[in-house]
C-alpha cells in the first residue's frame, strides 16, 4: 500500500525531489506501525497526509533603489492543521520554489507534532534574495509580499516565522505591513518579533541551543558528555552560530563553520563575538572572518567543511549538503554524532552510511524543533500578554527538547528500532498527527 501511496506521490507532484525524498523518508519508517495499528490505514489517512490541505503562489511586485521593478515569487504551502494552526518559517533564497516549500512544509507537520505542542505544519517564503540588497529595498519587497499573504494569516489560522533569509530585519517590515493592512495589533501572527514588541526572549537562540540540548541528551544515552568534544558546523547564520555558541557554553571546541562561499578553520576555537559581527551584523563573508582574525584561522574557498575531522557534526546550512562521499570522510575520522540543524541536510545514502558505522543519527525533524517550539511559547506569551525572562525560556526549550529526544528514543525502542531517531521521530510524529486526523474525519 505504501508503494503505491508514493507512485501516486511521485505522478501528482512531478519534477519536486526535495518533496518526494521527505516524503519516502517518513513512508520508509511507516510499515511497522501500520501493521500494529491498522487503523491508521483507514480512511485514506495516509494518502490525505502526504497532500497538503493549501498551497497559495502569488505575484510579488516591487521597486529597486534605481526605480527598476522585479517580479518575484511568493509561496505559503498549509499542510496540515489537525494540531492547531498552521504554523512554520518563511525562506528568502534564490533556490526556493513550490518543491521545497512542500518538503519544508510536510517536514513541519511531524517536527511540530513532536514538540507537544498546538501547532499545525506550513512553510513559505519567495525566489527573492535579500543579499545585497539595501534595507528599503528588502522593506518594500516584504510590504509587497505581506500585502498579499496577509489574508491567509491569523492567530488562530497559519503564523510564519522566519528561516534562511528572513531574520529580525525581514519580520519587523512583515508585521509592520500586517498590521498596517489588518488595522490590529495581532501580535501572535508572526514569530521571531523584536524584543519590545512582542517577540521571546531565546527566540534567535533557540533552534541551535535546541540542536545541541538534543545532542547532549543522545550522548548520554551512550555515558558520555560534550564537554571536551571537538565540533564541526556547517553554515554560519542564524542556526549554526547559536548551536557552535551553546556548544561552547557545554565545554565543546567549536573549530569550524562554512557559508555558500567556503569554510574557516580555527583550530583553538571560533571567535564567537567576531563570527557574529561578521556574518550576522556586517552581513560579509567568511574570507572577511579569517583576514580579521589573523593568523589563528584558515579560509578554504570552496572547501568542505565535512573534511575536517570531528567528533561531533551538524549540518546547519541548507538540504542535501551532506552526502554519502562526505558521511564516509567523517566516519573515517571518528565521528560519534551528526545531529541535523538544517532541514534533511544530509542525503538519504549518507543516513544510511552513518547508521550502519554506529554513527548517532538525529533528523531535523526532532533534532532542530527548538526554534519552533520557542515560536510557540512567543504564541503563548503573546495570547497571555507577558514576557518571560531569558532563563525561563530557555527552560522550557530544554524541557521540550528532552521531551522531543526521550519521545524519538522511546517510540523507536517500542517499535523494535533501538537507537534509530529517524524511526523514532517519524513514527511518533506521524501518530501525533494521524490520531488527531482520525478523530477528526474525513476532511
Ligand atoms: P540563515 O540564512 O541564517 O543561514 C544559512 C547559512 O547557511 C548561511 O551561513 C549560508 O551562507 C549557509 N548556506 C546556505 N547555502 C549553503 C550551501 N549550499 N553551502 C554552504 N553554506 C550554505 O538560515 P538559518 O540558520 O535560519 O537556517 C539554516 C537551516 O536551518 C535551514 O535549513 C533552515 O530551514 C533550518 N532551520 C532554521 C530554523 C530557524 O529557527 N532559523 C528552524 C529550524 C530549521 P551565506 O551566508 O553565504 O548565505
Amino acid at each position: 500500500m505504501l508503494e503505491e501511496i508514493y507512485g501516486h506521490v511521485l505522478r501528482r507532484n512531478a519534477g519536486e525531489r526535495e518533496f518526494h525524498q521527505a516524503v519516502r523518508e517518513v513512508l520508509e519508517s511507516l510499515p511497522v506501525v501500520l501493521e500494529r495499528r491498522p487503523e491508521l490505514c483507514q480512511a485514506s489517512l495516509v494518502e490525505r497526509l502526504v497532500e497538503p490541505e493549501r498551497q497559495l503562489m502569488f505575484r510579488v511586485p516591487w521597486t529597486d533603489d534605481d526605480g527598476h521593478v522585479h517580479v518575484n515569487r511568493g509561496f505559503r504551502v498549509e499542510f496540515n492543521s489537525a494540531l492547531g494552526p498552521y504554523k512554520g518559517g518563511l525562506r528568502f533564497h534564490p533556490s526556493v520554489n513550490l518543491d521545497i516549500v512542500k518538503f519544508l512544509g510536510f517536514e513541519q507537520t511531524f517536527k511540530n507534532a513532536l514538540t507537544g505542542m498546538p501547532i499545525g505544519g506550513g512553510k513559505g517564503g519567495s525566489d527573492f534574495d535579500p543579499k545585497g540588497r539595501s534595507d528599503d529595498e528588502v522593506m518594500r519587497f516584504c510590504q509587497s509580499f505581506m500585502t498579499e499573504l496577509y489574508r491567509h494569516l491569523g492567530e488562530h489560522t497559519d503564523v510564519p516565522a522566519g528561516d534562511t533569509g528572513v531574520g529580525a530585519r525581514e519580520i519587523g517590515y512583515l508585521f509592520g505591513q500586517y498590521r498596517r493592512i489588518t488595522n490590529r495589533y495581532e501580535a501572535g501572527v508572526l514569530t521571531g518579533k523584536g524584543i519590545g514588541w512582542g517577540g521571546s526572549h531565546a527566540r534567535p537562540e533557540a533552534t541551535g541551543y535546541g540542536l545541541v540540548a538534543f545532542t547532549a541528551e543522545m550522548l548520554r544515552t551512550r555515558g558520555e558528555e560534550l564537554d571536551g568534544m571537538r565540533v564541526v558546523v556547517s553554515g554560519s547564520g542564524n542556526v549554526a552560530i547559536h548551536a557552535a555558541e551553546k556548544a561552547e557554553q557545554l565545554g565543546a571546541t567549536v573549530v569550524a563553520c562554512s557559508d555558500s562561499g567556503g569554510c574557516v578553520l580555527d583550530e583553538k576555537g571560533l571567535d564567537l563575538d567576531l563570527l557574529k559581527q561578521v556574518k550576522l551584523v556586517d552581513r560579509e563573508r567568511l574570507d572577511v572572518y579569517a583576514e580579521r582574525r589573523g593568523s589563528a584561522a584558515t579560509y578554504r574557498a570552496d572547501g568542505r567543511v565535512w573534511d575536517i575531522p570531528c567528533d561531533v557534526a551538524l549540518p546547519s546550512a541548507t538540504q542535501n549538503e551532506l552526502d554519502e562521499d562526505a558521511a564516509r570522510t567523517l566516519i573515517g575520522n571518528g565521528v560519534r554524532v551528526v545531529a541535523e540543524g538544517a532541514n534533511m541536510p544530509t542525503t538519504p545514502e549518507a543516513v544510511r552510511a552513518l547508521r550502519e558505522a554506529g554513527v548517532l543519527f538525529a533528523p531535523g525533524k526532532a533534532a532542530n524543533a527548538g526554534g519552533v517550539a520557542t515560536s510557540a511559547l512567543e504564541m503563548q506569551q503573546n495570547a497571555s500578554r507577558v514576557t518571560w525572562s531569558f532563563e525561563t525560556t530557555e527552560d522550557r526549550l530544554s524541557e521540550i527538547m528532552r521531551h522531543i529526544h526521550d519521545t524519538c528514543y522511546e517510540t523507536a525502542d517500542r517499535y523494535g528500532r533501538p537507537g534509530d531517531y529517524v524511526a523514532g521521530a517519524n513514527i511518533a510524529g506521524f501518530e501525533l498527527v494521524g490520531d488527531a486526523m482520525l478523530a477528526q474525519g474525513v476532511i
